[in-house]
Order: structure tokens, then sequence, then C-alpha cells
């Protein structure tokens, strides 16, 4: 061989993936740092049955071992968390010995699944209206053909159940066109006090309709890097989901603080609050405590979702705390401007 060509040993090194070689009698001779960390134990010098337990990949070890080829085996592992991996096997040459690779695939079939329960909730809510629209419409046709009144009364339903699609295709555009952009750091500088007042004022008829009142406590400017549009947005879904789920505590606080390097938006109601084992999924998308209370308030299970990802995009974080019976907190958290 001759010297400037790499040994084994070093591609071995050298290769992202977990990699390791193994002889013709099936005990591991190389292992790489990453196969050390994946099969949690180093093989090297033992069999490779002893860490790998997969029937699938020691049987195209041995085909492979005989000279026969290549192949890739899919294969999951329960523990100690669910994992997913591609192994490809490939023999070295023959007495060389057998390559193994593995692949995480866990990522990518988690992303792929996500996107197949987003489609498919998407359609779900969609579809849920549109049903009730045809079956109204039906009725103004067949039933209440010669009676107006009954035509107002669904024309009215009707209304309410388009609305309720435009709400959810506009949120699903406001989410799809964040993500985009989630990687692009804002360029302008925001005063989150400001913003918090402008919310207030527009949500000021809203929360005379729920009976509530909307305060702003701030001890001064807050200037934060970020786009203001989408910083209102933040704000006025946490502050619409406390007047619509946390009115009955009568008052919504918007409290803005500095933090040592960051700022602080909360948005404080007093109502009911949230079960501990919601609280982590609620940024979710269409996840929602209770299904039917949100569609009768009108809302998407949308807006957390996009709070999340205004949030990220800004380079801060979002901190949900609430008590049963005393109500919720829902604090972003953000960078203070040079
Ligand atoms: P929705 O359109 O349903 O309001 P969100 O993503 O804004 O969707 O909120 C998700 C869920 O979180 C809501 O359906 C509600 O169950 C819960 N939630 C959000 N804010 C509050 C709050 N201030 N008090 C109680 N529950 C809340």
């Amino acid at each position: 061989m001759p010297s400037n060509v790499p040994l084994p040993v070093d591609l071995v090194h050298a290769m992202p993936d977990p990699a390791l070689v193994v002889d013709a009698q099936g005990m591991v001779t190389l292992a790489n740092e990453q196969a050390v960390e994946v099969l949690e134990s180093d093989p090297v010098g033992r069999h490779l049955s002893a860490s790998l337990r997969v029937p699938a990949v020691l049987d195209a070890v041995n085909e492979a071992a005989m000279g026969e080829g290549g192949a890739n085996v899919d294969y999951d592992v329960r523990v100690p968390v669910p994992r997913s991996f591609r192994a490809h096997v490939s023999c070295l040459g023959h007495g060389k010995g057998v390559l193994i690779t593995l692949r995480d695939l866990t990522r990518e079939q988690q992303i792929e699944r996500m996107r197949a329960d987003f489609v498919a909730n998407a359609s779900h809510e969609l579809r849920t209206p549109l049903a009730a629209l045809s079956g109204f419409l039906e009725t103004i046709q067949g039933a209440a053909k010669n009676d107006p009144k009954a035509q107002e009364k669904f024309l009215g339903l009707m209304k309410s159940q388009a609305e309720r699609m435009r709400r959810l295709i506009d949120d699903l555009l406001s989410l799809s066109r964040i993500e985009m952009n989630e990687h692009v750091k804002p360029s302008g500088e925001v005063d989150l006090t400001q913003v918090a007042a402008h919310v207030r004022d527009v949500l000021s008829g809203m929360a005379r309709d729920f009976g509530c009142e909307i305060t702003v406590d701030s001890d001064g400017p807050f200037a934060v890097p970020g786009t203001r549009d989408e910083l209102v947005q933040v704000i006025q879904n946490l502050t619409e989901n406390a007047l619509k789920y946390g009115s009955s505590g009568k008052l919504v606080e918007i409290i803005v603080r500095k933090n040592g390097e960051w700022a602080e938006v909360s948005v404080r109601d007093h109502g009911p609050g949230i079960a501990e084992q919601h609280i982590p999924r609620l940024t979710e998308r269409f996840y929602r405590v209770n299904v039917q209370d949100s569609r009768s308030r009108g809302g998407t299970g949308l807006g957390l979702a996009i709070v999340k990802h205004i949030v990220n995009r800004h380079r801060g974080r979002l901190v949900i705390t609430s008590e049963i019976g005393r109500g919720s907190t829902f604090t972003m958290r953000l960078p203070l401007a040079e």
C-alpha cells in the first residue's frame, strides 16, 4: 500500500457517523468514538453480537464477510430511549473484514411524522367548518327553502363558520411565514413598553366585552432587537388568551421588566389556571386543553405555536407558569438591545 493512502483505522476515526470494522469471525477490531457512544460501550475485542443485538445486521455482516457485497439494514432500539438507525454493511475486500456504519434516523423520522400529523390535523380542522357550511346550505335549499326567518338564522351560522375557516387559514399562513424566517435574525429595534401599551389599547374593546381590565406595568422603555409586528402578535396572542380563558379573574396584567441582560414581558391572568401536565405541550400546533372550549371562543389551537416561533426567531424564551384556581403567567424573555 503506498504510504500516503490512509489506513482504515484513520478513516474509521475520521468518519462523522458511528463506524466499526469486524473481522471474518465477527470480532470487532476497530470502532470510532461515535460508535462507542451509540453502542454505550467499547465493542473492540468482543464479538459484534455482544453490543449490537440485531439479527438482521449480524446476518448482513456474515454475508459481507463472505464477500457478498453490501447491504442496508434499518432497525430500532427501545432502550435507553427509542431510536431508529440504518446500518450500512460493506465488505472491505477479501480477508480485510467488514465495515459497518450507522446513521441515526430518529430525527428524520420524527420530522416526517410531525409533517404527516400536521397535514392531517390541518385538514381535519378545515373539514369541520366546511362540513357545517355544507349542512347549513342543504338546509337552506331544502327544509328552510320557504322560511326566510330560518334562512336568516342559518346564514348567520354560516358566516361564523366561514370566519372560523378564515382565522385558521390566517394562522396557518402566519405560522409558515414565521417558520420560513426563523433563522433570519430580526434587524429593527422595538420598545416593549410601547408594544404592551399598544396591545392594551387594541384589545380594550375585547376586554370590555369580557368584563375585564388590562393594565400595563413597566418601569422604563426597554428596547430589544426585533420585528415590531411580530412582537405585537406575541403580546396580543398572549393577552387575547388571558381574556378568552382567564377573564373570570377580571384583571389581565402586562408587566414589562428588565432582568439582567434580558427584557421580560409577562402576561398574567387570575383565571382558572392550567393543570401542570398540559403546560409542556401548549405550544404544540393544535394542542388545546379542551378542544370544544377553545372552538367556542374562536380558538384555532395555533396561537401559542406562533408565539413560540416568533420568540425563537428573536433568540428568546417563553416561560409558562400556572396554578389551578389562581391563574397563569406567560413570560417572553428577550435579549436587551446593546
Ligand atoms: P387557541 O386558539 O385554542 O387559544 P393557543 O395555542 O393560543 O390556541 O392556546 C392553546 C391552549 O392553551 C388553549 O386552547 C387553552 O386551552 C390553553 N391556554 C392558553 N392560554 C391560556 C390561559 N391564559 N389560561 C388558561 N388556558 C390557556
